[in-house]
Parts: structure tokens; C-alpha cells; sequence
């Protein structure tokens, strides 16, 4: 296993290039991929793909190769509503199958050459995974200009209320405003 390279970033994922000769000698020893990449591309109108960590175990087994592990997709959005910048990560569960003549949407193919690269098929649960309508929280109340002054105490946010308090806020807390 190969760790993390430093570096420009453009070679950071040979490791999801995978030697398929190699890995058919071995049938039934599962090859396992510890990786990350940084996709150009994986996109929709308002997300996109940073980086995704990959730890995935391969393994020949008869004609196909398998793929059963789990990919990080870390990913910056624009808030559906008030429109800022926001960031997450998602954990996708990879369990997929390369054949050859794979069927659309259910495997994928097996290449005929000596190299089986991962990443179209990291870039794809990348891209159905990447959120359609990001909040930057779950009380996100939208433009600030219109709801800033709010009254209520959010009971529920979301799976790290630890995250949301942020120091900066208590400065904000001691101040009165006075209507009169
Ligand atoms: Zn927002």
C-alpha cells in the first residue's frame, strides 16, 4: 500500500490505475487501494468535486473484477438559499463489478488493455452524489439582509451541533439592540 504523495496534484492518483495482469494472477486476493484524487471536472450547476479519498478492496474473481470498499467525496456548493459558499463530505459505499460487456448502469466495463483505471467509475458515484441543493446548515433561513435577527433556538442541527457554535457569535450575544 502506497501512501499519500506530495506533490502538484496531478499524480496524486496512480494508485487507482490499477495493473489488471497483476491482479487476475491473484484471483481471489483482493488488492487493496488506499488513494486520493482530485477530479477536474465532476460537476453539477451548483457543486462540485474536490477531492475524493478512496479505500477500496479489489479482487479478481473468475472473469470480473470487484470493487467493495468506500470513497469520500469532499465537496464545496453554493446554499440554495442564502446563496453562500458552502462545503461537505459524503461516504459513498462502492460495491461495484467490471466485466466485459457490462451492462449500462449496473457494471462496468473491463478494459481490454493491461490497465483498469477506477476513476470513471469514481468520477460517476461522485457525480450522483454531489448535492443538488446544498444548505450551508440545516437553519440556513436565507439571505441575511431579510431574516438576520432571529429569535428561535434551533433544537436540531443537524449531525455536528458541535461545529455550529461558532466562537465569533458570542461577541455577537452581548450585544442589546434596542427598538427605542
Ligand atoms: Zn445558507
Amino acid at each position: 500500500m502506497t501512501r499519500m504523495k506530495s506533490g502538484n496534484g496531478s499524480s496524486d492518483s496512480d494508485e487507482l490505475v490499477v495493473d489488471l495482469p497483476k491482479l487476475q494472477r491473484n484471483l481471489g486476493v483482493p488488492a487493496e487501494i488506499s488513494s486520493e484524487w482530485k477530479p477536474d471536472s465532476v460537476e453539477t450547476t451548483h457543486s462540485n468535486a474536490i477531492l475524493i479519498q478512496v479505500n477500496i478492496s479489489l479482487e479478481a474473481v473468475s472473469d470480473k473484477v470487484t470493487a467493495n470498499g468506500t470513497a469520500i467525496l469532499h465537496w464545496t456548493a453554493q446554499c440554495r438559499r442564502c446563496l453562500e459558499a458552502t462545503s461537505g463530505r459524503t461516504s459513498i459505499d462502492i460495491n461495484e463489478i467490471f466485466e466485459k460487456g457490462a451492462f449500462e448502469g449496473e457494471t462496468f466495463e473491463l478494459p481490454l488493455g493491461e490497465k483498469l483505471d477506477l476513476r470513471p467509475m469514481l468520477a460517476e458515484q461522485a457525480m450522483l452524489n454531489l448535492p443538488l441543493a446544498a444548505l450551508c446548515s440545516e437553519t440556513c433561513t436565507g439571505p441575511t439582509d431579510t431574516e438576520f435577527f432571529t429569535t428561535s433556538t434551533p433544537s436540531n442541527i443537524g449531525e455536528n451541533p458541535g461545529e455550529f457554535k461558532d466562537p465569533r457569535w458570542a461577541v455577537l450575544d452581548q450585544l442589546k439592540f434596542s427598538d427605542d
